[in-house]
């Protein structure tokens, strides 16, 4: 229990960061219970507040974020170059920060190929999922990235944040739920290649996604099937997201906490789409055993 955040019953003290950036609550989803929630400056993880803390993959549990917006880069920039430039076309290279956020991360393969060509005023057939990635289809996009997504964890292996894994160690330590949702589909090669696969109760990735026909981020479906499976109440769980349209979909789904991830300095932007608190350490998070 080391790296918690140990504070006493009823404490006003927390920690600098969360102090300082603890969220807009206004600025969320005017559905949302808000007023059920108990306020954000005295949220702490506990037995007594929570069941379940729930972790999407890439850049909260495996530093892979920065791996998928570099196989976006190459998948687009690639296809940008060969295409002819039509009427209202914008063929400027995908951006590695504004556009991986605005468009592709946390999304479904094809959803993000659909929504950043969409912001370029492209559109391309769907295709079918069994296109190969020279193919110039929503589907041969994101066949293409996939590929380059897999040789580039190849290259680089996956690495781990320690912040989360030690504190995902001491959350279940006090017998909380724990759960993985990620829109990728390589979710478990993931997790196994880190050795992290018996950390988590259930998994719900983008095997799944497809088989029960689920919405992905920034809808709410994939946290609620994670909650369903865990057999806990949404508002009784803690959301870990670094992704602009998983904060949304934590916002979307009443979870109890919705915590943003802040690897690469987007703190504002979470804290603009909803998130409650952001961190950029999980061991910030407070917590009492
Ligand atoms: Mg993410």
């Amino acid at each position: 229990m080391h790296n918690c955040v140990i504070l006493p019953p009823n404490s006003t003290v927390m920690p600098e960061r969360l102090r300082f950036h603890r969220g807009a609550l206004a600025t969320g989803c005017s559905s949302a219970p808000l007023e059920r929630r108990p306020p954000v400056e005295s949220r702490i993880v506990s037995r007594a507040d929570f069941d379940a803390v729930i972790f999407d993959l890439d850049g909260v549990v495996t530093r892979t974020a920065s791996v998928h917006a570099r196989a976006w880069k190459q998948t687009f920039d690639e296809f940008l170059a060969r295409r002819a430039t039509g009427d209202g076309e914008s063929h400027r290279p995908f951006d590695l920060e504004t556009d991986y956020a605005a468009h592709v991360d946390g999304k479904p393969r094809y959803d993000g190929v659909r929504d950043f060509l969409a912001a370029r005023g492209i559109e391309l057939p769907e295709g079918d999922p069994s296109d190969g990635p020279e193919m110039e289809t929503v589907c041969g996009l994101g066949s293409r990235k996939n590929e380059l997504y897999n040789e580039l964890l190849e290259d680089v292996g996956v690495e781990v944040f320690e912040d989360t894994v030690s504190q995902i160690r001491a959350w279940r330590g006090m017998g909380l739920k724990t759960a993985i949702v990620s829109s990728s589909k390589n979710c478990a090669a993931v997790l196994q290649i880190a050795g992290l696969t018996d950390l988590f109760d259930v998994r719900v990735d983008g095997v799944e996604l497809a088989r029960l026909g689920l919405k992905g981020k920034p809808a709410p479906d994939m946290f609620l099937k994670a909650a369903e499976l865990l057999g806990v109440e949404p508002g009784r769980a803690v959301v870990f997201e670094d992704a602009v349209s998983g904060i949304q979909a934590g916002r979307a789904g009443r979870f109890g906490w919705v915590i943003g991830v802040d690897r690469v300095g987007a703190r504002e932007t979470l804290l603009e789409n909803g998130a409650d608190n952001v961190v950029s350490d999980l061991r910030e998070v407070p917590t009492r055993s």
